[in-house]
């Protein structure tokens, strides 16, 4: 993937989570307070406004500016969370022009990791992580069996969807959901149907 890549996989997941605002900010409605759909689709329409200003002329740069972005226009948890991972995989990538399928590997790694140190939540705690923790390793593994990186993408889209259904029974235990306690279970977890979407978006583009 290079570098108009990036910027089509961010401009196909501000589409699509512009599309589902309406979903998330339900399902964040059950078990939040009914902003995830409106906090991500204002962040990612910062990111691609601030993309198509800046040069950005690496896949490196082109995530940690989406990042920057998130970061200082997304609001609520998933701001932060969301704008860490976007720098994060930014950073592993350095100053790489074409990105291979075991680089994006090492970048969804890190997205991953950054999440992970910021919030404390670990897989099963109802959050992010539960899809993209499915997602990092089914990427890892069709990676080993010899995949390209549009096979890649496309399993690590689907664990995410897998994923972020295996939430409806979990019981919160960060974020907003888990002041409610035994009332979260029986809902899908916002941020993790977030999550699918931006990685269904990433196989998007992958497959080409
Ligand atoms: P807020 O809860 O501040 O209104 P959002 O509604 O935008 O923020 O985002 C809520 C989502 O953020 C949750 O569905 C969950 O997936 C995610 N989230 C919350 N806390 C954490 C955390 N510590 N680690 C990972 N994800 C989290
Ligand atoms: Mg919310
Ligand atoms: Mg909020």
């Amino acid at each position: 993937m290079d570098t108009g890549d990036f910027r089509a996989w961010v401009r196909e997941s501000s589409r699509l989570i512009t599309e589902q605002a309406g979903e998330l900010t339900e399902l964040d409605a059950a078990i939040g307070d009914g902003d995830h759909g409106i906090n991500l689709r204002r962040g990612f329409q910062a990111a691609v406004e601030m993309l198509d200003d800046a040069e950005a002329n690496t896949p490196g740069t082109v995530l940690t500016t989406v990042g920057r972005g998130l970061i200082s226009k997304t609001g609520g948890a998933s701001g932060p969370l969301y704008g860490t991972a976007f720098r994060q995989a930014g950073k592993s990538l350095g100053d790489v022009t074409d990105v291979d399928a075991a680089r994006l590997g090492g970048a969804l790694e890190a997205a991953f990791n950054g999440i992970q140190q910021l919030g404390a939540a670990r897989e099963g705690d109802k959050t992010i992580l539960d899809a993209l923790g499915p997602a990092v390793t089914a990427y890892q593994v069709a990676v080993e069996k010899g995949g390209d990186l549009a096979a890649a993408t496309r399993a690590a889209a689907e664990a995410a969807d897998r994923g972020r259904h295996e939430t409806g029974p979990m019981l919160a235990r960060k974020g907003r959901a888990s002041y409610l306690g035994e009332r979260s279970i029986g809902h899908e977890d916002p941020g993790a149907t977030s999550t699918a979407l931006i990685l269904n978006a990433l196989a998007t583009v992958a497959a080409g």
